[in-house]
């Protein structure tokens, strides 16, 4: 049985990007996550995560539910058929998101940054062997700019800037996983100052997904290994959010026949080209045994 550390009734979800066609890697977490839900009696959601303008597209949004449902994936809540925590789409919760980041702001916990990609990139430190980005310098926290820049910064509006969550250095950051057992990072070596709202105007993966998760009641996130360490991330926005965190499962990803894990580009094993070739849903599912 999946841990939860909240009383509550088990509450899951389905949280894909509608930026490619879902393959086999999401089939097989998704699974895992109905299966979760349907163990404990409790509620599965589908969320749409589409607030990466630049690479979401609609169309891939309506193949995502239609393969979602041929794989034999059923939800309770979602863009399709709604629910209490309407809307389901991630670009339609604009007003959540900026009402939470005004809360981080108000703690102090998190400061803009002015640097670029390439200047983050140049000036990062070599990443610690797990890291999943470049950490950050710290070039624009607080401490390292001076009077007139600080005073700028006092009555900067949201989407001036790029905004970045100050990580506690050194600290232990530590959770119990469903799948994996205990997980510890040190903030500032395996992840630095991350961002939570960008200039264009729209949140970052780690804060839209701790804000909606929490909003959503959900008790347990069950989503690939490859985001453990946003896992640690998130961790910290619950915390200084002051909010309950859910339980997490991290699913083992799934690789090719070249060990090389799956992602949208790996058209072959879309779920659509295994349906289009005849695959069945039953049999897909019987390869995993
Ligand atoms: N939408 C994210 C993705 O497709 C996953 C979100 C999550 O499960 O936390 O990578
Ligand atoms: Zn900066």
């Amino acid at each position: 049985m999946p841990n939860s550390p909240r009383s509550a009734p088990y509450r899951g979800r389905l949280a894909p990007s509608p930026t490619g066609l879902l393959h086999l890697g999401h089939a097989s977490t998704f699974w895992t996550a109905q299966e979760h839900a349907r163990a404990a009696g409790g509620t599965l959601i589908l969320r749409n995560d589409d607030l990466d303008l630049a690479r979401c597209r609609p169309e891939f949004a309506a193949a995502m539910l239609e393969d979602l449902r041929w794989f034999g994936l059923t939800w309770d809540e979602g863009p399709d058929i709604g629910g209490p925590h309407v809307p389901y789409e991630q670009s339609r919760r604009l007003a959540l998101y900026a009402t939470a980041f005004e809360r981080l702001r108000a703690a102090g916990a998190i400061y803009p940054c002015t640097c670029s990609r390439k200047d983050v990139q140049l000036a990062a430190t070599a990443p610690h062997e797990h890291a999943d980005e470049p950490l950050y310098p710290g070039t624009c926290r607080p401490e390292n700019i001076g009077t007139t820049e600080r005073e700028r910064r006092a009555t900067l509006p949201r989407d001036a800037a790029n905004w970045r969550f100050r990580v506690p250095d050194g600290a232990p950051v530590e959770f119990r996983d469903g799948h994996f057992g205990p997980q510890r990072a040190i903030a500032g070596r395996e992840f630095g100052d991350f961002l939570v709202w960008r200039r264009d105007g729209l949140p970052s993966y780690q804060f839209a997904c701790v804000v909606d998760d929490d909003a959503m009641g959900i008790t347990e996130v069950v989503r690939g290994a490859d985001l453990i360490m946003s896992t640690f991330r998130q961790l910290l926005l619950y915390h200084t959010l002051g909010l309950t965190p859910p339980a997490f499962y991290h699913c083992a990803l799934v690789t090719d026949e070249h060990r090389v894990r799956l992602a949208k580009r790996h058209d072959a094993l879309a779920l659509r080209a295994l349906r289009e070739q005849g695959k069945s849903p039953l049999a897909i599912r019987a390869e995993w045994r």
